[in-house]
């Protein structure tokens, strides 16, 4: 053990970090259960896909996104095989470009938008539309328009405007659609926990309890042009066990069934959304989706069982746990000061080259990540660091806890695993950064699939002063 003899915890005025974390037992070795399949560390030097990240800041900077494509492509090949009876659409709000759109048909999984611009991008992949699934609480008229006129698979209805307003759109267009109705379960899921309520006070859906789904199905069954496939729900992200989708999948099932019985309706299909969970430190041990789907199947085919109903057509839309873990975040590191905290502990705040901007999950959510040296190998002790961005923002950071080397300087490269859901789709350009590019590795090579930002991109919404 490189580390200190008497240990780090037991240094005098030591910060210990959550009770959950723990120094490394060999910091110059990864996790695997927070990287990406084909992630290592050769010599200290940070590996994916067969391209060292040394050579990958070299050609490409830092920050960086880096997208193993084979884990990406691995995580979607096992839900589909897992979920074999499944439709799998791949949330496309957790990370979507045409390369990885092209890599989810490829995969034979479907796919789910929830905008007109992230529909553009569908489009743009030449992705099969009617394998799309368009989501949203608020869709335009032009949205609605488009994806109709695109032929897209089905849209998911959020209200009465919504149902009202596609009933219009597909009068005008002349097509049919397939229709979903989104519904609130009374479940709220939170990580290691979920709450069963009555009501749900938020914007998505509606209301089991309060008999708006049953009048929302009875709206659509009456509009032309307007397809019933069934009910969905969503209950939340970052879920790992089926407790809560046992509760929801109930519920949904109990609607389906009073469709059923009262309006004579069997709806052919029912989707149980997203929200499986993933490892981003060593406190989260998520399930496989082999796991999942037995789970989950067992849970809706009992309850068909029970309630006398056919089971329908299931589908779920994992976002996260497909790309979530493919992804990691390379910085270079630019400051290391040392801050004296209450009771003569001290903290390491390193400073790297990107922060909320690229990463806003830490600051909105309090996410926990991890972090590791990429550029080399260091026998320094382990002491507790916080990695914060550049930002002009004391909530900019981007890995709360972690413990880093001691001796981590100006210049070395620290990467982030566990950074390809929710981090680059919720980017912004706040203090006028430049986003990061997404680099795809594969086999040794490397390449572009999102180019970084230039200053002009910046600037070219800037029209200035037209007089
Ligand atoms: C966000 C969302 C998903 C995906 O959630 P993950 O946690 O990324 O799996 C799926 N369905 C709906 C309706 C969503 O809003």
């Amino acid at each position: 053990m490189p580390t200190h003899a008497a240990g780090w915890a037991h240094a005098d005025g030591a910060l210990r970090g959550p009770s959950w974390l723990r120094p490394p037992t060999d910091p110059n070795a990864l996790v695997p259960t927070l990287w990406s399949r084909t992630a290592r560390k050769v010599d200290g030097v940070l590996e994916v896909g067969g391209v060292s990240v040394s050579e990958l800041v070299a050609e490409h900077g830092t920050p960086a996104y880096v997208l193993d494509e084979a884990d990406f492509r691995a995580r979607a090949r096992a839900f589909r095989e897992a979920f074999a009876d499944y439709d799998v659409f791949y949330a496309g709000k957790a990370f979507l470009c045409t390369s990885v759109a092209r890599w989810v048909a490829e995969e034979g999984l479907s796919l789910d938008v929830c905008t007109g611009g992230e529909l553009a991008v569908a489009q743009r992949a030449g992705f099969d539309m009617a394998r799309v699934e368009f989501h949203g609480n608020n869709k335009s008229v032009a949205e609605l328009r488009r994806a109709v006129e695109a032929g897209v698979g089905r849209v998911v209805v959020d209200s009465f405007d919504e149902v009202a307003r596609l009933t219009r759109v597909v009068a005008e267009t002349g097509t049919a659609v397939g229709v979903m109705v989104r519904v609130t379960p009374g479940v709220e899921a939170h990580t290691h926990e979920y709450i069963a309520t009555a009501h749900e006070d938020q914007k998505f859906g509606f209301s089991i309890t309060a008999g708006d789904a049953l009048e929302a199905v009875r709206r659509v069954l009456a509009a032309p042009g307007l397809e019933l496939q069934g009910l969905h729900c969503h209950i939340g992200s970052q879920i790992f066990d089926t407790s809560g989708f046992e509760v929801a999948a109930r519920r949904v099932l109990a609607l389906h069934a009073t469709v059923a019985a009262e309006l004579g309706v069997e709806m052919p299909a029912m989707d149980l959304g997203g929200g499986f969970g993933i490892a981003y430190t060593t406190q989260d041990d998520p399930a496989d989706p082999a796991q999942l789907a037995t789970e989950m199947t067992g849970i809706v085919e009992q309850e068909c069982r029970v309630l006398g109903v056919a089971v329908p057509h299931l589908s779920i839309e994992p976002g996260r746990a497909i790309v979530g873990p493919s992804t990691c975040t390379v910085y270079e590191v630019g400051t290391v000061k040392e801050v004296a905290l209450d009771g003569g502990a001290r903290r390491t705040y390193v400073s790297v080259d990107g922060g909320m901007s690229d990463n806003i999950r830490t600051a909105l959510y309090d996410a926990d990540y991890s972090c590791t040296l990429a550029s080399r190998r260091s026998d320094a002790a382990p002491v507790l660091g916080r990695v914060v961005g550049k930002h002009c923002e004391a909530g900019d950071v981007v890995v709360k806890d972690e413990f880093v080397p001691a001796d981590l300087a100006p210049g070395d490269l620290l990467a982030v695993p566990g950074t390809g859901a929710y981090c680059r789709s919720m980017s912004s350009n706040y203090n006028h950064l430049l986003r990061p590019p997404v680099v795809a590795v594969r086999d040794g090579a490397s390449r572009v699939v999102v180019r970084r930002e230039t200053e002009d991109d910046l600037l070219a919404t800037d029209v200035g002063d037209q007089s």
